[in-house]
């Protein structure tokens, strides 16, 4: 896990690292690769779980596997090139183990379906996120000699009850998805497409997995969906068909501040945090949740997108400027200390130097602590590729980016400023890239920090006096280990 605070949702040090564990030896080897957000990353170890019943170990040497898997993503054009030029480097090695299987999981599986495998011709096996289950039987037709596709769009699978393997981690942080798909249709987005209409997970498995996190010796947990706060257990099913549920099911329904409760409450001494929230589904029952419940972080992960409420309504977002405002009002007020990130997109068809100056001053009222910034990229089959002209010129998109950046920057060393002095408790991930003799965890706020290691070790929750910082680290000395039950 890498130690900058951006990487914690992007997982840009990540991407396309070969995911292993420990597992019960099989006699067939896969290599997996990840890309993308959190929620690939959490498949990938559904993925694993599934083919390690059937006799799959996991490697990181390509050349030794029987089965490579890409898990891909489709979110903006880069990261399909991406995922093409890895594949092209599969070529030589395929030639030297022609028996080896090349198989592409996830967004881009989905998006492409079979016309994958006419255009790259030596992948064998394509299947979309709802069709892990079904990877037994697809990896049976490649033993057969056959090409294999599946890229159903389920309204039931949330895969409540696979144990997923915990591929590459530290041992301390997981994730637990609790909704998949998402309804939100962004103009922007291909997510809907590729993933498919919103569901929840069971709240229960939700709970169990955590308790068994716990119980092996996990810390920190974050619940995972492309809408968090939208999240509504009513007996499973997609979202969109809770007002034909029964009376009882939607009396008796469970939603995301409720399962925050749940979930804070099975693992009091366990770190919680989630992600994402979409602004017009995030209420004050959530906030007042995460302000109740000492081991809820105080942290939200808030994407934007812009500041103009034209561009906002273009982009087919639920809110416009002054709501967004008004939420951020609310959470100042509900959780004091509360660190805030962004998602914005610049560029976005139509986008005009006064949209662009109105999402510069979003930023300068919020000053989030850290956030994700993109130019905007057309993806087919969205209301935007199908009736908006990408018209911003790729310069003037990048400039702009640059001066949403340049902005992040001066906030996110503002924010950091506001930590020193204090003494805040860090969970310990691991060691630091500066150097052998310090540590690097995060405060609640997802801030991260480094401090002398002492004697203490990965999975301590550490108070740590803040001395220093820069915008993207903060510095400073322990004081002692909290001690949790
Ligand atoms: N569900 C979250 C939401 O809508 O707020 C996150 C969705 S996406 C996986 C993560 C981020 O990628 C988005 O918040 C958005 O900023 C960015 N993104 C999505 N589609 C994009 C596009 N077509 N071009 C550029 N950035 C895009």
């Amino acid at each position: 896990m890498s130690e900058r605070p951006g990487e914690k949702i992007i997982e840009e040090a990540r991407q396309g690292e070969a995911m292993v564990l420990d597992q019960k030896a099989g006699s067939k080897k896969l290599y997996i690769e990840s890309y993308g957000c959190q929620m690939n990353f959490s498949d990938s170890e559904i993925v694993a779980s599934i083919l390690n019943n059937e006799g799959y170990s996991t490697t990181d040497k390509i050349e030794d596997a029987d089965l490579v898997l890409l898990n891909t993503c489709s979110i903006r054009d880069k990261a399909e090139q991406t995922v093409r030029k890895r594949l092209s480097t599969f070529n030589k090695l395929k030639a030297d183990k022609p028996s080896m299987k090349i198989g592409v999981l996830g967004c881009m599986a989905e998006r492409m379906k079979a016309n994958l495998l006419e255009e790259e011709k030596l992948v064998d096996l394509v299947a979309g996120p709802d069709a892990y289950r079904d990877l037994p039987n697809l990896v049976d037709e490649l033993d057969g000699g056959r090409k294999a596709v599946n890229v159903i769009l389920s309204k039931e699978e949330t895969y409540d009850n696979i144990e997923p393997v915990r591929l590459g981690g530290n041992g301390i942080t997981a994730f637990i998805s609790i909704t998949r798909g998402c309804d939100n249709m962004c103009s922007f987005c291909v997510v809907p497409f590729t993933r498919g209409r919103e569901r929840s997970r069971n709240p229960q498995t939700i709970v169990d997995e955590a308790l068994d996190l716990w119980q092996r010796g996990y810390k920190e947990i974050t619940l995972l969906g492309q809408n968090v706060d939208s999240y509504l257990w009513y007996g499973g099913g997609p979202k969109k068909d809770f007002e034909k549920a029964s009376e009882l099911a939607q009396a008796s329904a469970i939603n995301f501040a409720h399962l925050l409760d749940m979930v804070a409450d099975a693992v009091p001494h366990m770190r919680i945090r989630f992600s994402t929230s979409n602004p017009q589904d995030m209420h004050d029952d959530v906030l007042l949740a995460i302000a109740r419940h000492e081991n809820i972080c105080n942290y939200i992960h808030l994407p934007v997108q812009s500041g103009s409420s034209r561009i906002l309504k273009e982009m087919n977002r639920g809110h416009n400027r002054e709501e967004y405002f008004n939420l951020i009002d609310r959470i100042r007020k509900i959780i004091p200390d509360c660190g805030i990130s962004q998602d914005i997109i610049a560029g976005f068809p139509t986008e005009t130097e006064e949209d662009h100056q109105d999402t510069l001053s979003l930023m300068e009222y919020v000053k989030y602590d850290f956030g994700y910034m993109f130019f905007y990229s057309e993806r087919p089959s969205t209301y935007a590729a199908r009736n908006l002209v990408d018209d911003v010129p790729l310069e003037v998109k990048k400039r702009r980016l640059n001066e949403i950046i340049a902005r992040q920057q001066e906030h996110s060393l503002y924010r950091s400023k506001q930590h020193i002095g204090r003494v805040e408790e860090v969970l310990v991930e691991g060691e630091s890239k500066r150097s052998p003799h310090q540590f690097y965890g995060r405060n609640s706020q997802n801030t991260v920090v480094v401090f002398n290691r002492e004697d203490y070790k990965p999975g301590d929750f550490v108070l740590v006096k803040i001395e220093n910082c820069t915008s993207a680290t903060l510095l400073g000395t322990a004081v002692n280990k909290v001690e949790k039950a």
